[in-house]
């Protein structure tokens, strides 16, 4: 089917449309630049920046995939998690076109979406495929039996993201926001010279949080690390404070992510979101995947943040199984659960 996705929960606005597991278009328009002298998003500025560039960014969409608005067969759309303001220009676009072009709505889960991108990127999900999540609002570990209904958590974090750690210590290094790519780029001339802890990796929290992630203790060892280096005069070399608290997230990732393959005996790992963009991340798991026989799959680094083709490809993958469309009344649900793939009363398609 040809399905339009939009994506309106952060900052990006995005437009994909897929025809079935093929990417037909990506169309983003991003308000990050706005935001960055705020240092974070600011959802009312996020808000009318959606409203703005939602008709010039789906005529985009249209014109280079060479698709008219009558040729779709269904309109999915972001209906959490993430920013409220945010969520219902994109919500209401979709029920807009849905209803003007009398096809079906889905509204799905960003976080879901995350995982399904990789869909149009490398075929469909072996089923299991134990997803890693990795964003700037989330990091957990999933079990996804089937990306269209069946997600299971099997850890997340107890403190902050993974990407939050990243946009916190760029901060401190004082890089720009959003850090995680500014991270990445200096790490690329440092070395790992700094032991920062590995949080839950060992003794009992092994038992209690076995595939949960804790990245607040890190992001203090480093602030700490950098004020001393300071109070004692000493010059801190960026590039190398950046390898090694980048190596200490890395390694905690990656290593839980093969474990928990291991332990419930799934065959292939897929890693998405923002941080799945990270060339060490993307570096290690293949390494320790190649090493413990898991096939892995990542997409290409801009599916990986925020997009509309990642929303476009699980509403093809409901329509592909047969899942039941949303009614209208379909919310925008700011703390949408990763375990509801989902949202609104579902209703029934011939
Ligand atoms: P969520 O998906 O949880 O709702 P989000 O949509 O805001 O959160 P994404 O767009 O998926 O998050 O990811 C953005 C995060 O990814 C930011 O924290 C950003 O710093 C981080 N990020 C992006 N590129 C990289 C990179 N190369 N290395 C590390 N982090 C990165
Ligand atoms: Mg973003
Ligand atoms: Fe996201």
């Amino acid at each position: 089917p040809l399905v339009l996705g939009i994506e309106t929960s952060c900052d990006e606005t995005g437009i994909g449309i897929v025809c079935g597991e093929e990417l037909l278009v990506d169309a983003i328009a991003s308000s990050v630049e706005e935001h960055a002298r705020f240092g974070g998003v600011v959802p009312e500025v996020a808000s009318r920046a959606h409203l703005e560039a939602m008709v010039p960014t789906l005529e985009r969409a249209c014109a280079q995939a060479g698709v008219r608005l009558q040729d779709l067969d269904g309109i999915s759309v972001t209906s959490g998690p993430g920013l409220a303001g945010a969520l219902m220009v994109g919500v209401a676009s979709a029920k807009a076109l849905s209803v003007a072009l009398g096809i079906p709505l889905y509204g799905v889960n960003h976080l879901a979406s995350h995982v399904a991108v990789d869909i149009v990127e490398h075929g469909p999900l072996p089923e299991p495929t134990l997803a890693m999540l990795v964003s700037g609002g989330h990091s957990s570990l999933l079990l996804v039996p089937d990306v269209t209904h069946d997600i299971r958590s099997l850890g997340s974090t107890i403190d902050d993201a993974a990407g939050e750690a990243f946009d916190k210590v760029a901060r401190v290094l004082g890089l720009p926001f959003p850090g995680g790519p500014h991270v990445d780029r200096a790490a690329r001339d440092g070395q790992v010279v700094i032991d920062f802890p590995r949080g839950l990796t060992t003794g009992r929290d092994m038992q209690r949080h076995r595939f949960d992630f804790s990245f607040s203790g890190l992001k203090t060892a480093v602030s700490r690390w950098v004020e001393h280096q300071r109070a004692d005069g000493v010059a801190i070399s960026v590039p190398d404070v950046a390898a090694s608290f980048q190596e200490a997230v890395v390694d905690v990732l990656t290593r839980k992510a093969v474990l928990a393959c291991t332990e419930h005996d799934v065959a292939a790992l897929q890693v998405g979101g923002g941080v799945a963009a990270n060339s060490r991340l993307r570096a290690m798991a293949q390494e320790r995947c190649d090493a413990a026989g898991i096939e892995l799959r990542i997409p290409r680094p801009g599916l990986c943040t925020d997009n509309g083709a990642m929303v476009a490809s699980l509403g093809a993958q409901m329509m592909i199984k047969g899942r039941p469309a949303s009614d209208l009344s379909l919310p925008a649900d700011s703390s949408m659960p990763v375990t509801d793939v989902q949202s609104g009363l579902p209703v029934h398609v011939d």
